[in-house]
C-alpha cells in the first residue's frame, strides 16, 4: 500500500487546559475522531484526497462544537454567514463559497462551485441559488441556532466588536480545516467557517480565498489555516508555505514554522494551519496557546489534540 495521510483542525486561539471541563474536552476529542475516522475511511480504500477532505469537514461542520456549519457564530445582524472553500492539488482546481446562508454544508457546495461551475469563488444571494439549483441540503434559521453562540454574540451585539469566536477566555472553537495526501499521491486541502463573531458589510475572512486560508498542490503541499482572517489574507498564508517549499526548497516543517513564527505575528497573525506535503509528511502548527487538532496515516492511529 502506498503512503496517506490526513490531517485535520477545529480552530485556533487562546485555548487554556485549566479553562476547558473534561466534559468538553471529551466532546471535542470525540469529535474530532469522527471527522478523522470518515476521511481516513476513504484514504485506506484508495478513495481521492479531495473526498477525503470534504468528507471530514462535513463532519466537523455537522457539528455545534465548531465554527462552521451548525455551529457557524453570528453576524451583527444575528445571522449565519459562512465561507468555505477546497483545493484540488493534481489540477489546482479549486472552488469557494463566502456569505452563505442556510447552506448545511458549505464545503460541498465550494466542491460543487469546483466541479459544476465556471468559478472558483462566488457569495451570498448567488451562491444561494446556486445552492438550490445544485439540490445541497438547505436548513432553517433554528439548524444554526446554539444558545451558547447566542450568548457570546449578545455580549457584542449593537457594538462595532468582532471577535475571533475562540479567542475570548474560555469560548474557544473555530474554524475547521482539512488536508490530505492520498495513495495516488494526490494532495487536498478544505477549510469552512463561520468567519468573525458580530462581523458587519458581509465582511470575508481567509476560509474562502485560494492561497490564503486554503491551497493544494502536488508540487509541494496542501495547507489549511484557522485565525485572524485579515492578517491570513495579508500574509497570503497557505500559498506562502507552498512558495517557500517550491521556490526555496524548504521542507515543510521549515516552511510553516516561517510562516506560523515569522510572517503571521508581525501581522497580528494569531492563528496556526495545518499542512501535508508529498511524502505524507504532517504539520500542525500554531502561535497561540492551542488548536484543536488530529491526524491519521498508514497505520491507522487517531491521535487528536487542543493544547500545546
Ligand atoms: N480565519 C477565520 C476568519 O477569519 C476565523 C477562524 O479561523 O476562526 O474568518
Amino acid at each position: 500500500m502506498s503512503t496517506y495521510a490526513l490531517a485535520i483542525h477545529g480552530g485556533a486561539g487562546t485555548i487554556a487546559p485549566e479553562l476547558m471541563s473534561a466534559t468538553r474536552e471529551k466532546a471535542y476529542r470525540e469529535a474530532l475522531e469522527r471527522a478523522l475516522r470518515s476521511g481516513h475511511a476513504i484514504l485506506k480504500d484508495g478513495g481521492k484526497a479531495l473526498d477525503a477532505v470534504e468528507a471530514a469537514v462535513r463532519v466537523l461542520e455537522d457539528s455545534p462544537l465548531f465554527n462552521a456549519g451548525r455551529g457557524a457564530v453570528f453576524n451583527a445582524d444575528g445571522q449565519h454567514e459562512m465561507d468555505a472553500s477546497l483545493m484540488n492539488g493534481r489540477d489546482l482546481r479549486a472552488g469557494a463559497v463566502a456569505g452563505v446562508q442556510n447552506v448545511k454544508n458549505p464545503v460541498q457546495l465550494a466542491r460543487r462551485v469546483m466541479e459544476n461551475s465556471d468559478h472558483v469563488l462566488i457569495s451570498g444571494n448567488g451562491a444561494f441559488e446556486f445552492a438550490h439549483k445544485q439540490k445541497v441540503v438547505l436548513e432553517d434559521d433554528q439548524y444554526f441556532f446554539d444558545d451558547f453562540r447566542y450568548q457570546q454574540w449578545k455580549e457584542v451585539a449593537g457594538s462595532t466588536s468582532v471577535r475571533l469566536d475562540h479567542s475570548e477566555g474560555d469560548r474557544k472553537f473555530g474554524t475547521v480545516g482539512a488536508v490530505a495526501l492520498d495513495q495516488h499521491g494526490d494532495l487536498a486541502a478544505a477549510t469552512s467557517t463561520g468567519g468573525m463573531t458580530n462581523k458587519r458589510w458581509q465582511r470575508i475572512g481567509d476560509s474562502p480565498i485560494i492561497g490564503a486560508g486554503t491551497y493544494a498542490n502536488n508540487e509541494s503541499c496542501a495547507v489549511s489555516c484557522t485565525g485572524h482572517g485579515e492578517s491570513f489574507i495579508r500574509a497570503v498564508a497557505a500559498h506562502d508555505v507552498h512558495a517557500l517549499m517550491a521556490y526555496k526548497g524548504l521542507s515543510l516543517a521549515e516552511a510553516v514554522r516561517v510562516v506560523v513564527h515569522e510572517k503571521l505575528p508581525p501581522l497580528d497573525g494569531d492563528g496556526g494551519l495545518i499542512a501535508v506535503d508529498r511524502a505524507g509528511n504532517l504539520v500542525l502548527d500554531f502561535n497561540c496557546s492551542g488548536m484543536y487538532r488530529g491526524h491519521v496515516g498508514v497505520d491507522a492511529v487517531f491521535h487528536t489534540a487542543i493544547f500545546r
